[in-house]
């Protein structure tokens, strides 16, 4: 899930590199590295730790870092521990050939075998470092050139990779080539941009090519782009497209981190979700990745989504939409189980692919092997031209803006928008829901974002609960129907950033399991809002005070039952059942954020975590 930035023109590249580093590290932080090529030459430098620090090395080693070609690194392991050493950029044994990779070479462990009967040495454990020193291999062996040896290499690789390469002696070359992880490149007359995503070279230009999964470019200073595929060489028409990304909203304002700001943003952001799609006087519903295909919708004897994380949460809150408002049996799929399980999919099947970074590996692979049984993919992501946004048949966009927080939080409740959107149109095309509930539903969706808003103002109080339990090691997060997968999108958000360890369960499956845990140590995070089984919640709250856990209840407003028997209480307004976990929600990522904040956690950039999960 590294992140990955190269430059090639007649600028300094370092300064460059360097603040594209910084915007890509919510790809991966645990070390960094860059290259910057001069004649003949190279200065390398790479760092265990975040890009500060790799610009506090640079400038307490004196490092050169003149020159107008050069290439950077942001690491997220999958192969050795972050450390110096396994830092990239990786060189080959030679010290010629200088190389930076975002993906996993799956058969490097044969391939180092090989190498190191050919008296190759190995100073990382990184996968990376193989397929640097078979690119040289296959180079010295054959007298090829650089671009026909990654070429030839390549073509032996399985797993996925994006790639830059330079070779010290030809500094104005940097080969670059894509399989499975992003790559854009951004060109401006005749200087080159590379990076995984292209807002590290927004400042400088507009024009951006996204190279396709078996495509490798070579770049060369003042010429034209030479662009090929990988299994055969041929020659390839750039598509060049316009960016069009709105720069000054990715800022932190007034907050701490970027996570809280997030939080704050929903009222606003499920408002952008909603713009231009639902017309409320009237109860018009406009999607047009379903309009233009109505029939496959109405047609669909059961619907299929695939997602991964927090999104997979939101997946699970769409099957009670969609069972409930379009009588579609739905299944909810873990991406990753999904494309390795042969799964039945028939032509015209319908799948859903949700994906807040539009990069999720197994999201992207899950959605392919779909396609090519021939389904018909619908995708919802956030970020506007991702990998998936380009490959499903239709889809919607979330239009949360750039989520920058680790943890997501704003792009969950924007997904959710877009389900109940969703939902609702399908229902009303298959006459399974009624005119009175359709209009109710669609004016209090006009209205959630207030509600939204009017919970955000209960901080206060959840920093108070915050104090008394930061310090405990587990916390049971508990919830029925449409609200159970809230309880598991609570764990996640406390799990994430503050590393204590919780579980989200069905309140009523606690009874088989779970219940073994509970004593006077272990907080249980309710939620017990009016219409979701609220009788059964009840039990379920005595059950856990029989044992003298300590409760913190989300109920509504008004409430007194549940108030009365439980530790701590947050109020949120009442809403219609289906969009209850817009509202449940908030107070959950705020106990997370605020118990995070006193354990004194880097909320935006947890442990172990990255923003977009571009590796199986
Ligand atoms: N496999 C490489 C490493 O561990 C790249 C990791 C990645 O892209 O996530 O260094």
């Amino acid at each position: 899930m590294c992140g990955i930035i190269g430059y090639l023109g007649d600028r300094e590249a370092y300064p460059i590199i360097i603040n594209g580093l910084k915007k890509l590290e919510y790809r991966g932080y645990d070390s960094s590295g860059i290259a910057i090529f001069y004649e003949n030459g190279y200065s390398l430098c790479k760092t265990k730790g975040r890009v500060y620090e790799l610009e506090k090395k640079i400038y307490s080693c004196k490092i050169k870092v003149k020159g107008t070609s050069g290439i950077g690194h942001t690491r997220w392991a999958t192969h050795g521990i972050p450390d110096d050493l396994n830092a990239h950029p990786h060189v080959s044994n030679s010290n010629e050939l200088i190389m930076i990779h975002n993906g996993i070479i799956e058969n490097y462990y044969s391939i180092k075998v090989i190498l190191l009967k050919n008296g190759f040495t190995f100073k990382s454990e990184t996968d990376t470092e193989v397929l640097v020193n078979l690119i040289e291999y296959v180079k010295k062996e054959n007298k090829f050139s650089l671009e026909e040896a990654v070429r030839i290499s390549l073509n032996e690789i399985v797993g996925a990779y994006s790639i830059a390469i330079v070779d010290k002696y030809n500094p104005e070359t940097i080969i670059i080539a894509k399989l499975g992880s992003p790559l854009a490149l951004g060109i401006n007359k005749k200087e080159f941009f590379i990076a995984s995503d292209p807002i590290p070279f927004i400042d400088y230009t507009d024009n951006v090519i996204y190279l396709k999964d078996g495509e490798m470019a070579i770049l060369k200073k003042g010429e034209e782009l030479d662009l090929r595929k990988i299994l055969d060489n041929h020659k390839l028409n750039p598509i060049i497209k316009k960016l069009q990304i709105n720069l000054k909203k990715i800022e932190k304002g007034k907050y701490k981190y970027f996570m809280l700001k997030e939080i704050y943003e929903q009222p606003k952001t499920i408002l952008d979700t909603l713009r231009g799609r639902l017309l409320i006087p009237k109860g018009i519903i406009c999607i047009d990745g379903i309009e233009s295909h109505k029939d496959i919708f109405i047609n669909a004897k059961s619907i299929t989504i695939v997602a991964c994380g927090t999104s997979w949460h939101a997946s699970l809150i769409a099957e009670y939409l969609l069972e409930k408002l379009a009588r579609i049996p739905v299944e909810v799929e873990y991406a990753s189980e999904f494309r390795y399980r042969n799964p039945i999919v028939k032509e015209k099947d319908v799948i859903i692919v949700v994906s807040q970074s539009g990069e999720t590996a197994d999201t992207l692979a899950a959605l392919k092997l779909a396609k090519n049984k021939g389904a018909f993919v619908f995708g919802i992501c956030n970020v506007v031209g991702s990998s998936i946004s380009r490959n499903v048949d239709a889809g919607a966009y979330t239009h949360a803006g750039p989520e920058i927080g680790v943890a997501s939080t704003k792009a969950f409740t924007a997904q959710i928008i877009i389900f109940v959107l969703l939902a609702l149109k399908i229902g009303k095309y298959r006459l399974s829901i009624n005119d009175n509930q359709y209009q109710s539903l669609c004016k209090e969706l006009g209205s959630v974002s207030e509600k939204v808003d009017h919970v955000l103002k209960v901080n206060q109080y959840i920093k108070e609960i915050s104090k008394v339990y930061y310090h405990v090691n587990n916390f049971l997060y508990l919830g029925r129907g449409i609200n159970f997968p809230v309880a598991l999108e609570g764990a996640l958000k406390l799990k994430e950033i503050s590393y204590i360890h919780a579980e989200g369960y069905p309140a009523a499956e606690m009874k088989h399991g779970p219940i073994a845990l509970i004593d006077k140590n272990i907080p249980v995070v309710i939620i017990a809002t009016k219409k979701v089984c609220y009788e059964k919640i009840i039990g379920n709250i005595q059950e856990i005070k029989a044992r003298k856990g300590k409760i913190i209840a989300i109920v509504n407003e008004g409430d007194i039952q549940v108030s009365m028997m439980v530790d701590h209480v947050i109020k949120v307004p009442e809403t219609s059942e289906e969009l209850s976990p817009l509202v449940t929600i908030i107070p959950l990522q705020l106990l997370a954020y605020e118990i995070a904040y006193i354990r004194g956690k880097n909320v935006d950039q947890p442990r172990n975590l990255a923003k977009s999960v571009t590796v199986e």
